[in-house]
């Protein structure tokens, strides 16, 4: 059985005050949910603040990205070494936003993998299609483009992301930020296939694996979607702000008892 995982991406959001209430609110709401595993990605300063207010909760933190560079002359760069030492246990790794705004590829996101499963920080991988994409039919061709290059890691490093669990997120970017989440059944169908995809790799991956799906969540739409037999679980930007919804939204994927 997959874990079920939520995570929020506050993104640019927050600041020190904001952010303690936010925490505070966000460990009462989600208290109860003891048997899912629930992360807060956060902006990088606010890395220190997240160790301080959850640390002892069952809520775990993380950061928006990391370096495919370990050091040297590389400005405004954090590596994954750097969020370890502040606790992290996830880093989101090719998001759209980054590949739509600094032209992050593919191969730079398996490559900042590496380095975040190096450091013992878990990635998540974040892939999906545009709307034009999308409307041409060419989903999958993207996921193939997207995902394959994960299978070039050499084998020791395939090892460490797998040991430290990996996530991979299926995030449809005509869904991210807009009114409209994929449907249960059009998350389900590119969820199957990535799991495929991977299975053709590495079948005891693809099975381990949690997948878990991003774009409008919302307390109405997520539980029909997390009941998807290939849907572990959600990314979760604007709910996630707020804690009532990003509670609900947890609830939702709680496996309910027979
Ligand atoms: C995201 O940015 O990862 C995301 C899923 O955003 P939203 O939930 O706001 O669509």
């Amino acid at each position: 059985m997959r874990k079920k995982l939520i995570i929020g991406n506050w993104k640019l959001n927050g600041g020190l005050a904001e952010n303690k209430q936010r925490f505070n609110a966000t460990i009462s709401a989600v208290h109860d949910f003891t048997d899912i595993d629930i992360g807060l990605c956060v902006p990088y300063p606010y890395l220190f603040q997240a160790q301080q207010c959850l640390s002892g909760t069952s809520i775990k933190w993380g950061a928006q990205n990391v370096s495919q560079f370990v050091q040297g002359a590389y400005t405004s760069c954090v590596s994954a070494e750097m969020v370890a030492e502040f606790g992290a246990t996830y880093a989101l790794l090719g998001h759209s936003e980054r590949r739509f705004y600094t032209d992050e590829s593919s191969h730079k996101a398996v490559l900042r993998i590496k380095r975040a499963a190096d450091a013992g920080v878990t990635p998540v991988y974040c892939i999906g299609e545009t709307l034009e994409e999308h409307q041409a039919g060419h989903a999958k061709d993207v996921i193939d483009r997207q995902l394959l290059p994960l299978f070039e890691l050499d084998v020791a490093a395939f090892a460490r992301a797998k040991a430290v669990g990996l996530v991979i997120a299926y995030e449809p970017v005509w869904a991210i930020g807009a009114d409209i989440a994929a449907s249960p059944q059009q998350a389900q169908t590119m969820h199957a296939y990535i799991r495929d995809l991977m299975a053709a790799c590495d079948a005891d991956f693809a099975a381990k694996t949690r997948i878990i799906y991003g774009g409008s969540l919302t307390p109405d739409n997520a539980k029909a979607i997390f009941d998807m037999p290939d849907i572990d679980g959600g990314l979760v930007g604007r709910a996630s702000l707020n804690s009532q919804q990003f509670s609900q939204i947890c609830a939702a994927v709680v496996p309910s008892p027979h």
